[in-house]
């Protein structure tokens, strides 16, 4: 008997569930079902200025291994890339300043280092020594806020300056909410073994410069030949990938398996299709999960639905390097929350990537939208675009009009994190579990919603359906 296995969403999550899935079990009937025209979700990278240029994620940490382990698995370690820059600025207090060295996820490692930058004033480099010498925080403390955590640490100066923005610019929202177990689980872990968020980042940044090893990675085609890859590999390996197909509905059916109520188009003309599978894994982004997982773990679903999200606009420029007043001599820069701009972030991507190097034309991507901040969401590409120019010449001196401008819209694409938010996820997984065996729910939303923990859950998820009793009982017994 083939045990059939429907794959709701083609991101990066959905895509990796698939792959692993076959790459183990090459005898099932894998089925991959997108809403969109194309596979890849938030990961999309497009001809521009006569380069590969990405319009959403376009690296990922190499710290967490699964990143590159997938790499490998697809043949793509090799084509891997680092940026050719690692500095940045910060655009605050209306200037841009470099980035000090030495930070970790904006936590000082070197504190005379960051008073000679002039970045924080010395009352706040006072305070920030204060976390190396305040004790341990009580063992069990739950989980709480980045910006909590930070203020209390090493006081409200260097969280408003480094470690707000830093985080801000990555996800969009305001660390003064977001959970640090979902966000940096890094803060946590310093604290329980060092006892200091200092010297947990000095331990971490001495292991990263010991071994060399880089902080992100990229690829010179774009981030896209990840998911394209994978679909390639999907197919190859006898999976399905239905794009243009919504799923809509998921209902029980026949004793343990799972109807699945789709909708297309052909012809202009709409088609509602139904299909039975053993197996149902859900990576739509929480406000689609938690529609469809409704009928059997309502507490889920309710609190899955309720996950807030931001929205980005990235508006990739490329302007003639000669109509610039700046050197572009860094990755690029982010913008303090503090300031009144729309423009959120700047990568200098002609900088940054050696593969996006142009003599003539700087390749720029300027981010907008921050959680509660729709303001570049609301206006028309053209008035955006103005706007973000202006913003462009008042922090980096761009003078001149862009060659070429490409808008992406991504609508409600990056979930915001509260404290606890990991707890809930174990209770959903719990819930789901108990209520509806054989589907599952994973993605960006549930543990972290860069490219390695999207699969990272997503193989984790694979693993969990390989293991139940249907598909263990239906594998070849090895020869
Ligand atoms: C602007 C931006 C920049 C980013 N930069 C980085 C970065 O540099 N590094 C990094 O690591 N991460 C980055 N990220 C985050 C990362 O790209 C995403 O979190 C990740 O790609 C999400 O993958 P996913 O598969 O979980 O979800 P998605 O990509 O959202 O995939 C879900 C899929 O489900 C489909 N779908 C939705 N509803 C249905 C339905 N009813 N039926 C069928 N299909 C459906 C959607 O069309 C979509 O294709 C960035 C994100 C954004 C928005």
């Amino acid at each position: 008997m083939t045990v059939r296995v429907a794959v709701v969403g083609g991101g990066i999550t959905g895509l990796t569930v698939a792959f692993t899935l076959l790459e183990a079990r090459p005898d099932l009937e894998v089925n991959v079902i997108e809403a969109d025209q194309r596979v890849g979700g938030k990961v999309r990278t497009g001809r521009f200025a006569g380069h590969q240029v990405d319009a959403g994620a376009d690296a990922f940490l190499a710290r967490v291994p699964e990143g590159i382990d997938l790499c490998r698995r697809l043949g793509l370690a090799d084509e891997l890339v680092t940026p050719a820059v690692r500095s940045a600025y910060l655009y605050s207090r209306g200037a841009l300043r470099p980035f000090p060295g030495g930070l970790v996820l904006g936590v000082p490692t070197d504190l005379d280092a960051l008073a000679r930058s002039g970045v924080i004033s010395p009352e706040g480099i006072t305070r920030a020594a204060l976390d190396l010498t305040m004790g341990p925080d009580q063992p069990g403390t739950p989980d709480e806020s980045v910006g909590a955590l930070v203020r209390r640490r090493l006081g409200d100066e260097i969280y408003d300056v480094l470690v707000g923005p830093l985080l801000s610019g990555v996800n969009a929202g305001n660390a003064d909410h977001l959970s640090v177990a979902a966000g940096t689980p890094q803060f946590a872990a310093a604290l329980e073994q060092h006892g200091s968020l200092i010297a947990g980042a000095r331990a971490q940044r001495q292991a990263s410069v010991a071994t060399g090893a880089p902080v992100f990675f990229g690829l010179p085609g774009g981030t896209q030949t990840l998911t394209d890859t994978l679909a390639e590999r999907i197919l190859a390996a006898g999976g399905r990938i239905q794009t243009g197909t919504t799923v809509d509905a998921i209902a029980t059916a026949g004793g343990t398996g799972y109807g699945v109520t789709t909708r297309s188009r052909s012809s202009g003309v709409e088609v509602v299709g139904a299909l039975e599978t053993d197996v149902v894994i859900v990576t739509t982004p929480m406000f689609v999960t938690g529609r469809l997982l409704a009928p059997f773990a309502p507490g889920a679903a309710r609190e899955m639905s309720e996950l807030e999200y931001a929205s980005a606009v990235m508006v990739v420029l490329a302007i003639a390097r000669e109509e610039i007043d700046h050197p572009l001599d860094a990755s690029g820069f982010l913008v303090s929350g503090s300031e009144p701009l729309v423009l959120t972030a700047c990568s200098w991507a002609s900088s940054k990537w050696a593969h996006l190097a142009d003599d003539r034309v700087a390749i720029l991507r300027a981010s907008a939208g921050r959680h509660h901040d729709r303001r570049a969401l609301e206006m028309g590409d053209e008035e955006l675009v103005e706007v973000l120019l202006d913003d462009l010449a008042t922090t980096m001196g761009v003078r001149g009009r862009p060659e070429e401008v490409r808008v992406t819209r991504w609508d409600r694409s990056l979930p915001q994190f509260r404290p606890g938010h990991l707890e809930r996820v174990q209770r959903w997984h719990q819930e789901l579990q108990e209520k509806a065996p054989g589907l599952f729910a994973t993605g960006a939303g549930f543990e972290g919603l860069g490219l390695p923990a999207c699969i990272r859950q997503a193989r984790a998820t694979a693993e969990q359906a390989l293991d139940l009793p249907l598909l263990r009982s239906s594998a070849t017994p090895p020869a």
